[in-house]
C-alpha cells in the first residue's frame, strides 16, 4: 500500500499540476468523495482555480487552492496518482499494472488539455475538502529522537501498533514498520513503552535510514526483509525463519533471534 515514501512520491509528480487552471472535475464514483461532498460542489469550488502549493502530512497528500480551500487526497491501500498520464511508481505492492477504465475514481481536468487522475481498484482512498490535518501526527520524516521517544513512552501497546498509529506518528505502514523494526533488532510485539534509552536511539537511527535508503531505492516494497515476507521466508541475517503474526491488525513478519 502507499505509504508515506509512495505519498512523498506522489507529492513530487503533483507538482507538475501547480499553476495550471481547471477546467473541471469528473467523479464517476460518488462514494470516494468523502465528507458528504457532492460531484457538483466540488466541481464549482475547483472550477477556474489553480492548485498553488503541495503538501503531504504522513500518507496524505494535500494540495492547496488559490481562493483559500485545501484539496485532499488519501490513496488507502491501492491508490495511484497520475499526472497527465505520467505515473510516479511504477509497481505497487498489493495494487495491479492494469489500468481498468473502472477504477477512475477522481479526474480534475485542466484547461491546458491535461488531468490529474486517481486509480483506485480497492476504493479505500477518497477526496476530501479541507481535511482535518490536526487528526495528524508528527510526519515520520521529522520526527526527532526526542519526538519518537515521548510518542511510545508509558504505551503497554505493541510497539509496530503505536509506530502506525497515524494519529502520532503519521506516514508510517505496514512494510516499512517490519523493515526498520528488522533493521534495528526490536520484536515489533514488545510494549512500546519497554525500549531501553540505547534501543530508543537504535531505532530512532534505522528509522531514518530506512526512509533515506528505500526513498532512494524507489519505495516501501524495495527493504531488504521485503523478498522474505512470506510464509516459508527466512530471515536474511541469519537464516532462521520468519515469525508470521498479526500485530496492530496488519500481517507482521519478524525474526525470533535477533528481534528481541
Ligand atoms: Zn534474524
Amino acid at each position: 500500500m502507499p505509504e508515506l515514501l509512495e505519498i512523498e512520491a506522489y507529492r513530487r509528480l503533483v507538482r507538475g499540476a501547480l499553476g495550471r487552471a481547471i477546467a473541471g472535475i469528473d467523479a464517476p464514483d460518488a462514494w470516494y468523495l468523502k465528507g458528504g461532498l457532492g460531484a457538483g460542489d466540488l466541481g464549482a469550488v475547483l472550477g477556474g482555480r489553480r492548485f498553488v502549493a503541495d503538501r503531504r502530512v504522513g500518507k496524505l497528500l494535500l494540495l492547496d487552492v488559490d481562493g483559500g480551500t485545501t484539496l485532499g487526497l488519501r490513496f488507502g491501500m491501492t491508490g495511484v496518482l497520475e499526472v497527465d498520464g505520467a505515473v510516479a511508481i511504477e509497481r505497487l505492492e498489493y495494487s495491479s499494472a492494469r489500468r481498468d477504465p473502472a477504477w477512475d475514481r477522481f479526474v480534475v481536468r485542466f484547461v491546458d488539455g491535461g488531468e490529474l487522475r486517481m486509480r483506485d481498484p480497492r476504493r479505500l482512498g477518497g477526496v476530501e475538502l479541507d481535511p482535518d490535518e490536526g487528526d495528524l501526527g508528527i510526519d515520520a520524516l521529522d520526527l526527532t529522537l526526542a519526538g519518537l521517544r515521548g510518542r511510545l513512552v508509558g504505551s503497554r501497546a505493541p510497539l509496530k501498533a503505536r509506530l502506525m498509529d497515524q494519529r502520532r506518528i503519521a506516514g508510517l505502514g505496514n512494510l516499512l514498520t517490519d523493515e526498520i523494526l528488522w533493521r534495528a533488532g526490536l520484536d515489533p510485539a514488545r510494549p512500546a513503552g519497554s525500549l531501553t534509552p540505547a534501543e530508543l536511539r537504535r531505532l530512532h537511527r534505522h528509522l531514518d535510514r530506512t526512509l533515506a535508503e528505500l526513498g532512494a531505492r524507489g519505495g516501501s516494497h524495495t527493504g531488504d526483509l521485503q523478498e522474505s515476507r512470506s510464509r516459508d521466508g527466512v530471515c536474511p541475517r541469519d537464516g532462521t525463519p520468519l515469525t508470521r503474526r498479526t500485530i496492530g491488525g496488519r500481517t507482521t513478519y519478524s525474526c525470533p533471534v535477533h528481534q528481541r
